[in-house]
């Protein structure tokens, strides 16, 4: 976990991962909410941890395909079966593996990219980031995620 006490080791962390030779390399920046957000100076280091994400490389499991925003490849189970797009979602779960997995996969939700309330020419490569994330920070899953935006320096 990176935080605000570590953010100065990052360069060397990042130097030391591509020197053991690893393949992909996934980061992402936690869904802030309610009053940690709401300070100013918050918001500063959310958009200095939002830059690191530019160090990701080889991939990402939780990118878009198919015109579709976040992880359209994507399925958690909870431990009770409970079936949703990630672990974000599994309070409103599209279904229970119980009922086998192939119902709770048709039954998922998904948000195509054409939807979003995104204008910039980083659309092809953002996927629109994280739709929870969005939803969380920007009041709507169809918003942009501020997270990427930071990261691809988008006004
Ligand atoms: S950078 Fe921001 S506005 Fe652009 S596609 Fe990504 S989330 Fe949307
Ligand atoms: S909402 Fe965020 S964490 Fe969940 S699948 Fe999409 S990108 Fe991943």
């Amino acid at each position: 976990m990176v935080h605000e006490k570590n953010l100065d080791q990052f360069e060397t962390m990042s130097d030391l991962v591509r020197e053991l030779g690893v393949q992909e390399w996934d980061i992402d920046v936690p869904c802030p909410a309610g009053r940690w957000f709401r300070d100013g100076k918050r918001k500063e280091l959310l958009r200095d941890m939002s830059e690191k994400i530019r160090h990701a490389y080889g991939g990402g499991y939780h990118g878009g395909s198919s015109g579709l925003a976040c992880g359209s490849h994507l399925m958690t189970v909870g431990p009770d079966g409970a079936a949703a797009k990630c672990g974000f979602y599994l309070d409103e779960p599209a279904g229970n593996v119980g009922d086998g997995v192939s119902k709770a996969w048709r039954r998922m939700k998904h948000v195509p990219l054409s939807d979003l309330d995104c204008d910039c020419d980083e659309l092809d490569q953002c996927a629109g980031g994280c739709r929870f994330r969005a939803e969380v920070l920007e009041g709507s899953d169809l918003s942009p995620d501020i997270v990427q935006c930071y990261a691809r320096g988008v006004k």
